[in-house]
């Protein structure tokens, strides 16, 4: 897995969330986060099928 910013390694961890813990992939040199929700949802943009939660209220 490579970093979708900086293209440094990135290492498989556990994080805590607000209600539960999830494994994500985390870099090890900007910090930047990624998780399965955010793989699935960059996968359907993908493939066209943009989820419909970007709504932006404000
Ligand atoms: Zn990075």
């Amino acid at each position: 897995m490579k970093c979708l910013r900086c293209s440094s390694v990135m290492t498989y961890d556990k994080f805590y969330g607000p209600h539960e813990y999830f494994w994500g992939w985390k870099c090890v040199i900007c910090g930047e986060i990624v998780d399965q929700v955010i793989l699935e949802n960059r996968e359907l943009i993908r493939m066209g099928r943009v989820p419909n939660t970007r709504s932006r209220k404000r």
